[in-house]
């Protein structure tokens, strides 16, 4: 076994050859939906929908996110169109971007919510309280505290992860007097190829309830006077670029609804999680990605793994609905050398965007303004950031666009498990989020300052 520090290395390498090969099987039909909302004008500047990124940097500095809502619209679109023969909900989950405007956003398309903290909960009500009653509570580590808190708002499901989670819940809903309704997540002991830090669906993982132990487990619940078991739930990980692992859990669920049925226990809804990946190494002008098709291949594994059940799916799409919505634009503060190698500095850094250095993720960078002649001009370099860690960067030995100080370039499909890691790591202020909707802009969230990150000290 690598250890866990080459681990990530070896895993950029592997996403990134594994997109060369899905290069020769194109899109058959192409549908006119753009893999990312950025594009280059005729004058080679870099537009996210209708408005030049330049502009957005200037008006608001760097770092910035920024995120196209009519991006994340259409992916909802496609997953009700390719799930339209299927009750279902879409409970987008929080944790892959937790910005207020964007949940709201979110929660107007009529979507409901995944969320795994109470402040997680506190967002969504914020956004559209309405929405609590589309809402799920994931996580191996509820309090009673946070699960007082979605009792009393009403949410649709809890999903219990464990037998201990499980009394604690049946105390708490005893002691509001309010009726628990409960999915239990299951760990179906599936395999699917991903990142090992963010691959959940094996026994060794530490989610869920092993699949052979829930029916006893749902024996149990369903003596509870305050609980109210009606699911089952898997997510057997993140990233995922192939359909057949998801149907594969969905036909162990499929099972355990059926026997759980002998029971007596007549499980309502089936939770199939999140976990749908995209294609983060394609090239911006590669039409290589063609998300329709990603939906489509996954709802039918979906349905399929379903048939003969009568249940509501729920799914929990959080990478897939945001990640490419989104960039990270940073201006290049220095340019250097050091012994053979060369370095772009940025002002962004790990705290704005820890994927590279966590997982050892790719993230395609582009120039801002594009250079006349890309090809001839680019140079190999790390882009880095200015944080004071080696595991500080972006890219290593990648050909960039031949950027010098003050230029500004972007980091795509950044709208996912970016901001909403960030940090403040070396007393940085994290950076301003701004929705774009074709022509429009707001600032959603306003750069970090000093004074906000001193607050709660002495
Ligand atoms: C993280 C997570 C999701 C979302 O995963 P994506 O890969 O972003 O789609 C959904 N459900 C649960 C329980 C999760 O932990």
């Amino acid at each position: 076994m690598p250890t866990p520090q080459v681990l990530p290395f070896i895993y950029e390498k592997m996403s990134a050859s594994r997109s060369l090969t899905r290069k020769s099987h194109l899109p058959k039909k192409p549908t006119g939906v753009a893999a990312r909302p950025f594009h280059y004008d005729r004058d080679g500047q870099l537009l996210c929908d209708a408005v030049p990124v330049a502009k957005l940097a200037a008006r608001y500095g760097t770092p910035l996110y920024c995120y196209s809502a009519s991006q994340v619209r259409e992916r909802l679109a496609l997953f009700r169109k390719h799930f339209s023969r299927q009750d279902h909900l879409i409970c987008y989950a929080v944790k892959a971007n937790a910005n207020l405007s964007l949940l709201r956003m979110i929660a107007r398309e009529g979507a409901g919510f995944d969320i795994v903290s109470g402040g997680e909960l506190e967002r969504v009500r914020r956004a559209d309280k309405r929405a609590m009653a589309r809402t799920v509570f994931s996580g191996v580590g509820k309090t009673a505290e946070e699960m007082d808190l979605a009792l009393r708002a009403g949410i649709l499901l809890f999903n219990v992860e464990s037998e201990q989670e499980l009394e604690v819940l049946a105390d708490r809903a005893a002691r509001l007097r309010k009726k628990a309704r409960l999915a239990l997540r299951v760990n179906p002991d599936v395999f699917a190829e991903t990142h090992p830090y963010i691959s959940t669906g094996l026994r060794e993982h530490k989610f869920g309830i092993d699949i052979s132990r829930a029916r006893e487990v749902y024996g149990h619940a369903a003596k509870s006077k305050w609980l109210s078991p009606e699911g089952v739930s898997v997510h057997i990980g993140s990233q995922i670029r192939s359909a057949a692992p998801f149907g594969a859990a969905l036909a162990r669920v499929r099972a355990l609804v059926k026997e759980v049925a002998t029971d007596g226990i007549q499980i309502r809804s089936v939770d199939a999680g999140g976990g749908l990946g995209i294609d983060y190494a394609a090239p911006l002008d590669a039409e290589t990605f063609d998300a329709a098709q990603e939906v489509a291949a996954y709802a039918a594994a979906l349905i399929e793994g379903l048939r003969g059940l009568r249940v509501r799916l729920l799914l929990e799409p959080g990478r897939f609905l945001v990640a490419q919505a989104g960039a990270l634009v940073t201006r290049v503060l220095y340019r250097k050398r050091n012994g053979t190698k060369e370095f772009l500095v940025t002002d962004a850094g790990m705290n704005d965007l820890i994927r590279p250095a966590l997982y050892g993720a790719h993230h395609e960078i582009v120039s801002v303004e594009r250079p006349l002649n890309a090809e001839a001009q680019s140079a190999t370099m790390d882009v880095v950031g200015p944080v004071c860690e080696t595991g500080d960067f972006f890219a290593r030995d990648r050909a960039m666009p031949d950027a010098q100080p003050g230029a500004l370039i972007a980091l795509l499909d950044a709208g996912a498990y970016a901001m909403s890691i960030a940090s403040n790591y070396n007393s940085r202020g994290r950076a301003a989020e701004v929705l774009v909707d074709g022509r429009r802009v707001r600032l959603v969230r306003r750069r970090e300052t000093i004074e906000d990150q001193l607050r709660n000290e002495q």
